[in-house]
């Protein structure tokens, strides 16, 4: 056997992650492009320093203030208790954490591509079987094939992002209802609100049918509308049974005291972190219509991108926008490329390098 002596089904495997290059214009992971206040900062830097002191202790194992912080926040949208929580380094890990506990040998996980490219990952890394399903081709979803698919397949997790990455795409709240109904106790519909924020008025969140669906699990993160890409802290709302579960298969002390520490400062600037959400959306908005009036097909977003197509070499223009130093995302279904919505200055250097590099 070759060494080392890796799982046969992970030998020779690229590790997931966009680029990291250090360019002037970065639009490839969807991160916010405004960073927190001096305020901020400020609170942050002194809530680690107070957290230091007590760094030979282990952390609260349970987190339980930031678990009440993140509940206060979520009820916003709808009332959630610190029970309901649950929280880990980045949303990938809270969903990592679901397919250990939910996923696993001879039970299956589906999902409907394309779509965020992370889940087979969870899928593959916890041994359980995968399966996709197809959107339509505006990218939503048929819910009588959903419906028919998670019949056949009777999946114990289903992975739905709302905006859906790389397409931007929400989910309607029947389409929630029908997965949860199809579903039913034999698993969990996990609906990822990652860019749940950025959604357009009237788009409702997922958190207004936990009530209805102790199945339900929705998701979100404080990398995207927050502006704590760096911080590494996502979350979920659910049944507290389901949290329960959740804890038999987390390490202990898997926050550590700096980064509950760090969050809680964090959720304390909420508003103005979130300030620049307004923003965002508008500059989507432009952008998506620019792209149209350039004659490319967009989908509608939702999100803090736009997918854009279809290209007939999207290869050859990422890397001219990348020659003319503005890294976006060559990924989703091929012909198409997406774009993180920055600062109108670094949306104008985006649209100038992509007129330069598609004018004959
Ligand atoms: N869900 C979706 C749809 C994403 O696009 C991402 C990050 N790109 C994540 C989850 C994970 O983000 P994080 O781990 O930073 O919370």
């Amino acid at each position: 056997m070759a060494f080392p002596p890796i799982r046969p089904e992970l030998a020779g495997i690229e590790p997931y992650g966009a680029p990291q290059l250090d360019v002037p214009v970065q639009l490839n992971v969807n991160e916010n492009p405004y960073g927190p206040s001096e305020a901020c900062i400020a609170d942050i830097a002194a809530s680690v320093a107070a957290a230091a002191a007590t760094l030979h202790r282990y952390p609260d194992r349970e987190f339980v203030a930031l678990r009440t912080a993140l509940a206060a926040y979520l009820s916003r949208d709808a009332a959630v208790t610190p029970e309901m929580v649950w929280a880990a380094n980045g949303s990938n890990e809270v969903m990592l954490q679901l397919l250990q506990a939910f996923g696993g040998p001879g039970r299956t996980a589906v999902s409907f591509a394309p779509t965020y490219s992370m889940y087979p990952e969870y899928a593959r890394d916890t041994s359980t079987e995968w399966v996709a399903g197809v959107r339509e081709d505006d990218f939503s979803l048929d819910l009588d094939k959903a419906r028919s698919l998670v019949e056949e397949v009777r999946p114990s997790v289903v992975l739905l992002p709302s905006p859906n990455n790389p397409t931007g795409t929400a989910l309607p709240p029947e389409a929630v209802v029908a997965l949860c109904e199809a579903v039913g106790e034999d698993g969990i519909v996990v609906v990822d609100e990652a860019y749940g924020e950025f959604r357009r008025a009237g788009v409702p969140s997922a958190l207004e049918q936990l009530a209805s669906y102790r199945n339900l699990v929705v998701t979100r993160t404080m990398s995207k509308a927050f502006a704590g890409a760096g911080l590494r802290l996502g979350y979920l709302a659910a049944d507290p049974a389901i949290c329960d579960a959740i804890r038999v298969v987390r390490l202990p002390y898997h926050l550590s005291a700096v980064t509950q520490a760090a969050a809680l400062a964090a959720l304390r600037h909420a508003d103005e972190l979130l300030g620049n959400v307004a923003a965002l959306r508008e500059e989507r908005d432009a952008t998506v219509a620019w792209l149209r009036a350039e004659g490319y097909e967009v989908t509608d977003s939702d999100a803090n991108y736009a997918l854009f197509g279809r290209l007939a070499d999207r290869h050859a223009v990422w890397q001219g926008l990348l020659d003319r130093g503005v890294l976006i995302r060559e990924t989703g279904p091929n012909g198409w490329l997406r774009v993180s919505i920055g600062t109108p200055e670094e949306m104008t250097a985006f649209k100038n390098a992509l007129t330069e590099v598609t004018s004959p």
